[in-house]
């Protein structure tokens, strides 16, 4: 997808501090960090939103909720917690439309959120 932020991280075209790759997503610190944990984990497969999952993602998301634990569990949160946030389009304040998981945590999140 020419000019998604994401996707030109994914190849290598714009800097980022990636975290986690695997097969099917790549995960790296997001550039204006809202805890002291922000990783976001992305498919390598280009999805504008939620809206846009197929039957045939369905494994990709999973996959993208194991990945999230996977470095949660590495940084230590697995027991203290964190939060999982997927904005979808204008109301939630979607910025990239690159599907992502916010993976958010070390420190107390308030609920609800904004
Ligand atoms: P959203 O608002 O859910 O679409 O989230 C997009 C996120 O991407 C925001 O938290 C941004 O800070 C983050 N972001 C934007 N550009 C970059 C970048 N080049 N590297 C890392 N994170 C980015
Ligand atoms: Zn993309």
């Amino acid at each position: 997808m020419v000019d998604c932020v994401f996707c030109k991280i994914r190849d290598g075209q714009i800097p980022a501090t990636v975290v986690y790759r695997d097969d099917h997503c790549l995960g790296f610190e997001d550039i204006r960090p809202q805890a002291p944990t922000h990783v976001l984990l992305v498919p390598l497969k280009h999805i504008e939103t939620v809206n846009d999952l197929t039957v045939a993602d369905t494994d990709l998301v999973g996959h993208l909720y194991l990945a999230a634990a996977k470095v949660a569990r590495a940084r230590g949160h697995k027991e203290s917690g964190y939060r999982l946030v997927v904005n979808t389009k204008r109301d939630a304040g979607q910025t990239i439309f690159h599907l992502h998981l916010h993976l958010l945590a070390g420190r107390s999140l308030a609920w609800p959120p904004g």
